[in-house]
């Protein structure tokens, strides 16, 4: 029995259905697929395709600052393509749940006892009772909304509720430089919205290279975001035409809308997991161990509910490896160089240590650098500021760290994981020949980069 049909319900599912087991799965009305296709990561990535399509910023380099595919974008052009994707992705997971004979029961799950569920659904009075012998707890997260701050889904917003707003904000405040709150400010940025981002740290997505952060900063300055960093917000006040956030140092910034973007709280609330003998933290998450079983041991935890690093793309894993360890079947452990994307406009990606790290562990390395602008395929696409950096040991001249920042950056940064995955060297970079014109050829650039850095240091080493 598997509750919640996010990423890692669905792979958990199809995992112990694929070994010959029984399976259900139980989820809410209107929310097949989890907050990964209804709430979150499609939806948010569609929307950015959309605003990088119809505000043809990607082409303005060459066709000039004015040129736009569209002068007034509004929402229901922006809508559109964000609700036709998720039609589309709900009907591919519906079918490939119904071939795989996992029944889908709608309605929210809670502990009877450690092997009963009871599922109530809107429309019925009655209880069900369901029995399992394992069973995985998919259920996710929600936006973390302060109790100090009044939400109404309209002037004051989370993410779930940006995606309904009926009109483009001409001004924004985002509260929080995580991931989700930059990606969302990139992309009203990118709208024309004069966007303002207040986040109590000095630094903003710190997990990341810092010189591919600041060039996002630079980025996003030049398409009027404004950074308040190192400052509170004390209130948010509601006005008839927008929100008045009062920050602690005395500053007050007027704009159309406010969105939280404050972290995520793990749906346990409602699953009464005492009834199975299990807690949750103050954060809504379930403790599991390194199968992802949680204190009671046929009952099993994936997904952003057992907190970091809640992606997608580590749910999915995470329900797969769950179920093989629950129906007796030897798992692999997840790999342990997981690539980050993080959808800004434009896009970074990373996968392995950052300079930062590198330096703190006194790891001897070398930077290769290659930028878009001087590759065939940069200046075909129009893209001038994107810079692949690969961090390379000096003593055998393995791939410590990639770092990508611009166009396909999440895409391009999977060749630097196969070849670090397969503890390969940067020879294997400068000898191999890559499609031409492509931005995969950057990878031949900054090799060639840090192994000609590299072999001026044993030079100038052997002459001493
Ligand atoms: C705005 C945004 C953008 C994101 N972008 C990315 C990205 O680009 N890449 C990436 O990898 N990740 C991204 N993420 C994170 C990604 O969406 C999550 O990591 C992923 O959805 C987590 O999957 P999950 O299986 O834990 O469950 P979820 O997708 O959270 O789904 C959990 C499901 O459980 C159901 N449920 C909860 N309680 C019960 C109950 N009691 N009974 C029955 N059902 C229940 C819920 O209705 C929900 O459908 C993003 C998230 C957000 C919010």
């Amino acid at each position: 029995m598997v509750l919640g049909s996010g990423p890692g319900g669905q792979k958990a599912a199809i995992a112990a259905a694929k070994l010959g087991k029984r399976v259900a799965v139980i989820e809410k009305r209107h929310m097949l697929g989890g907050v990964c296709i209804n709430t979150g990561t499609i939806p948010s990535k569609t929307l950015r395709e959309a605003v990088l399509y119809l505000t043809g910023l990607n082409q303005r380099e060459l066709y000039g600052a004015s040129y736009r595919v569209k002068d007034e974008i509004t929402v229901t052009d922006l809508g559109m393509r964000t609700q036709h994707v998720i039609g589309r992705e709900i009907q591919v997971i519906r079918s490939q749940l119904a071939r795989n004979h996992v029944t889908v029961l709608q309605g929210t799950g809670r502990f009877l006892d450690a092997h009963t569920i009871g599922i109530t659904a809107e429309e019925e009075r009655e209880e069900k009772k369901i029995t399992a012998e394992k069973i995985v707890i998919a259920t996710g997260t929600s936006p973390a909304r302060p109790s100090s701050v009044e939400f109404d889904d309209r002037t004051v917003i989370d993410s779930d509720a940006i995606l309904h707003l009926d009109r483009v904000p001409e001004t924004l405040v985002v509260v929080g430089a995580g991931v989700i709150g930059i990606e969302y400010a990139s992309m009203f940025a990118a709208l024309g919205t004069k966007v303002t981002v207040v986040e109590r740290r000095e630094r903003m997505l710190e997990f990341c290279d810092l010189e591919i952060v600041e060039a996002l900063k630079y980025h996003l300055r030049d398409l009027a975001v404004t950074f308040r960093f190192g400052e509170s917000v004390a209130a948010v006040e509601r006005r008839p035409r927008g929100a008045l956030t009062l920050l602690e140092s005395g500053k007050k910034i007027p704009a159309d809308c406010v969105m939280y973007s404050a972290g995520r709280q793990g749906k346990t609330s409602e699953l009464f997991l005492e009834a199975a003998g299990l807690a949750a933290d103050d954060r809504g998450r379930i403790a599991v161990d390194e199968n992802y079983a949680t204190e009671v041991p046929h009952i099993y935890a994936v997904g952003d509910v057992i907190g970091f690093p809640a992606l997608a793309a580590t749910s999915m894993e995470q329900g797969r490896l769950a179920a093989q360890h629950a129906c007796g079947e030897p798992a692999g452990d997840l790999h342990e160089l997981p690539p980050i994307g993080i959808y800004t406009i434009p896009e970074i990606s990373f996968v392995g240590k950052s300079e930062d790290e590198l330096t703190r562990e006194k790891v001897p390395f070398e930077v290769g650098i290659s930028r878009y602008r001087e590759l065939a395929r940069g200046q075909i696409i129009g893209d001038s500021y994107g810079m692949l950096k690969l961090l390379v040991s000096s003593e055998d001249r393995r791939l410590l760290g990639v770092h990508v920042f611009g166009t396909g950056a999440t895409e391009l940064v999977h060749i630097g994981q196969t070849v670090m995955g397969c503890g390969g060297t940067i020879d294997y970079l400068v000898n191999a020949v890559f499609n031409y014109p492509t931005l995969a050829e950057s990878y031949k650039v900054a090799a060639l980069d840090a192994m000609n850095k590299m072999r001026t240091v044993a030079r100038l080493t052997a002459e001493m």
